[in-house]
């Protein structure tokens, strides 16, 4: 890892559990300064804890990403207290999963608000210092259901494609300041938000997946930690489906 790297800070949301938390403890142990995000402290507390008792540095920062103007504050206080953010990893999510008769406009709303809506707020306010180093990375944790649909999940799969839609535009957007934007699609990843679809379902699920198995944390973190590396700075624009081959 060079000098340069090492000062490097990434802001990941979402990185109390699950993907988020992978991600963070990837990067710290690649050498970035970590700042965790998540809506309670004690989860990004803890994510934060366990990267610095492995060696790394990290620090934690709760907010409610589908606050706009809760987010706003804090990205204003992390720039002040950071001096910058290089690397922002997009990651925060939750489903209401309902078939549309049944879904609740709080349902659709709360879906759009914290896994898109949160996208653009933190986006918006933390690119700015990339702009001026004329070096920066964003990874959007989008789905494989922003690709290809799924019943039941119609606010979370528009959530998703709208991710898709936002990386891209700002993959145009920002490429003359050489700051890369791209997505990495899940498919089935053992976490908190699968684990409560019970063992008949994810059988189910492993039978439609080619490689026979659902996806690990790392198996996201990997890719994610590529992406925000200097080896990736000729990526822009993509969406790159990690789903053990299950949407090709
Ligand atoms: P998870 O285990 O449920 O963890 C979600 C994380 O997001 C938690 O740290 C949670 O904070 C945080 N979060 C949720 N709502 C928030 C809010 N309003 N404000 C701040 N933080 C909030 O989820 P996951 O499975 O790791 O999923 C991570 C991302 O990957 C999501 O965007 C999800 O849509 C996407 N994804 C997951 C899968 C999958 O199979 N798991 C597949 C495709 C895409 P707390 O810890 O404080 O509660």
């Amino acid at each position: 890892m060079s000098e340069e790297t090492n000062k490097r800070l990434a802001l990941i949301t979402g990185a109390g559990r699950g993907i988020g938390r992978a991600i963070a403890e990837r990067l710290g142990a690649d050498g970035y300064k970590v700042i965790c995000v998540s809506k309670s402290p004690g989860s990004c507390g803890s994510a934060a804890e366990a990267i610095n008792a492995a060696g790394g540095e990290a620090v934690a920062y709760p907010v409610d990403v589908a606050d706009s103007a809760a987010v706003r504050t804090l990205c204003e206080q992390v720039l002040e207290e950071q001096g910058t953010v290089d690397i922002l990893i997009n990651n925060a999510g939750i489903t209401r999963d309902n078939l549309l008769f049944r879904m609740g406009e709080a349902d659709w709303d709360a879906v759009l608000q914290t896994n898109l809506t949160s996208c653009f707020t933190f986006t918006k306010y933390l690119a700015r210092p990339m702009t001026r180093t004329r070096w920066g990375r964003i990874i959007n944790i989008t789905s494989v259901v922003g690709i290809m649909g799924n019943a039941g999940q119609a606010n979370y799969a528009a959530a998703k494609a709208g991710m898709i839609g936002f990386t891209k535009s700002l993959a145009k957007e920002f490429a003359a300041r050489k700051i890369t934007v791209n997505a990495v699609a899940p498919g089935f990843i053992q976490t908190d938000m699968t684990a409560e679809l019970g063992d008949e379902a994810r059988e189910n699920i492993t039978k439609f997946v080619p490689l026979k198995r659902l996806g690990t944390v790392e198996d996201i973190a990997g890719i994610t930690a590529f992406l925000v590396s200097d080896e990736a700075s000729y990526i822009t624009g993509q969406v790159f489906t990690v789903d053990g081959g299950m949407v090709m």
